[in-house]
């Protein structure tokens, strides 16, 4: 009888993984707290909170027992024509924690879904609104996903290539900084007259490789939109539900986007969902007695009850204060850890957004997703217990908020550990 992985090799084609030379899965069996465990006991300190979505640690035993119980109550249930307490509840929590100018909750299926939904509802606007504009605006290196209409709005990489002809037309600005904000600014004036919106990540740019960019400039971006009459589409996928030390990085913000993408930490990092939320006025544009004016979007999941009942118990917990005193812990000591980095030789663009932190290591190769030392670093920490999965020669850490000051010394400790084998070369 093969083993797990071998039957695992035989049929599953795993995500982002070039089947010929990965090496086999490590099967996990259990989840618990800040660590998963494989068949043989092993534990594995999860510091990337399994792909940026875990908030309060795996299996976590309030989530499961509300979802448990939701799974015996109701777990699915057609949302055209019906709707459920879970649904309902989540959209009047979910909103009062968002800028007072969000007003209605769109359900989807992952953080793709609500970006489709998110540019689906502002190219509709526009067509419900009889204006001929046509263009959309995006961020250099953006990431919002790896569905079509996400694809497009993403930075043009490896990743894209294969689909570059299928994929609508950006126009791609800088991120917002001191030096380069009046030249974006005098952009975004000579282009408005023709454009729908802007989507953006705000703060950090995860995928790219945790860029980041301040508040200041970003809000005097999104203003300069606002006044010449560009949506906003704030794609907190990633930011959103604490990550940037704040609940939402709309709470860094001096400016209200027209519409919001959410998922990742939404469940906890229980269930797959997404949520697009919007303004009364983005919403009232698809109002009319006119059938054509509906935005004709959905998916068979939409509002899963259970997936509502886990992003209810998960927004609980992180509101919890002892929560909210993890995510203050975790951010001062990121900000200590990190002035040790920039005195490190291999560490350049040391940087810190809440309790999210990245650095670059400085290694002579160019940066790279398929950077060879990505792999040797990647298994010198999995061999030390620990998941990091560094997005080319950067490094980065997104924990969950339930780690331990002992559990964030122990990973300080290993990082620099790992660093100086990897200056001797002795990886
Ligand atoms: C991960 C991510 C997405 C895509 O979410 P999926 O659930 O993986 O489809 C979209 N936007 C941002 C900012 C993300 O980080």
């Amino acid at each position: 009888m093969p083993n797990l992985q071998q039957r695992d090799a035989a049929i599953v084609w795993h995500p982002y993984t070039q089947m010929k030379t990965a090496g086999t899965s490590i099967p996990i069996t259990r989840g618990k707290g800040i660590y998963l465990y494989d068949e043989n006991g092993t534990e594995y300190l999860d510091a990337v909170s399994s792909w940026w979505v875990t908030l309060h640690g795996h299996a976590h035993p309030y989530i499961a027992q509300r979802v448990s119980e939701q799974l015996h109550t109701l777990e699915q249930v057609i949302f055209a024509g019906f709707t459920h307490e879970p649904a309902v509840k989540l959209a009047e929590n979910l909103l009062a924690l968002l800028p007072a100018n969000q007003k209605k909750v769109f359900y989807s299926d992952n953080g793709s879904t609500a970006v489709e939904v998110a540019l689906k509802m502002c190219i509709q606007y526009a067509f419900n609104a009889g204006s001929r504009k046509k263009k959309i605006m995006a961020f250099r290196n953006a990431y919002h996903g790896d569905t079509f209409g996400a694809m497009s709005v993403s930075g043009r990489s490896t990743w894209t290539q294969p689909f570059g002809e299928m994929l609508f037309e950006v126009v791609f600005i800088d991120t917002p900084e001191p030096g380069n904000i009046q030249q974006i600014l005098s952009q975004i004036e000579s282009l408005a007259d023709d454009t729908i919106c802007l989507i953006y990540e705000p703060l950090v740019q995860g995928a790219a490789g945790m860029l980041m960019h301040n508040p200041e400039e970003l809000s005097q971006l999104m203003k300069c939109c606002r006044m010449n009459g560009i949506l906003l589409i704030q794609d907190e996928v990633f930011t959103g539900f604490g990550r940037t030390g704040k609940l939402f990085a709309a709470d860094h913000l001096t400016e209200k986007p027209d519409i919001m993408c959410f998922s990742k930490g939404l469940t906890g990092g229980t269930m797959p969902m997404g949520i697009t939320s919007c303004s009364e006025e983005i919403f009232n544009a698809f109002l009319s007695d006119d059938q054509h004016r509906t935005l004709f979007h959905g998916h068979s999941f939409t509002a899963n009850p259970l997936a509502c009942t886990a992003a209810l118990a998960s927004m609980e917990l992180l509101l919890l204060e002892d929560t909210q005193k993890q995510i203050r812990m975790i951010t001062e000591k990121h900000a200590q850890f990190a002035e040790v980095m920039k005195n490190h030789p291999l560490a350049e663009e040391v940087r810190q957004t809440g309790t999210i932190l990245a650095w670059n290591l400085a290694s002579g190769e160019s940066v790279s997703y398929f950077n060879t030392d990505r792999q040797r670093i990647y298994d010198a920490f999995l061999n030390r217990g620990i998941i990091m999965r560094p997005l080319g020669n950067i490094m980065y850490l997104v924990q969950p908020y339930c780690i331990t000051s002992e559990e964030l010394d122990f990973l300080y400790r290993n990082i620099l550990e790992v660093m100086d084998l990897f200056n001797t070369s002795q990886m």
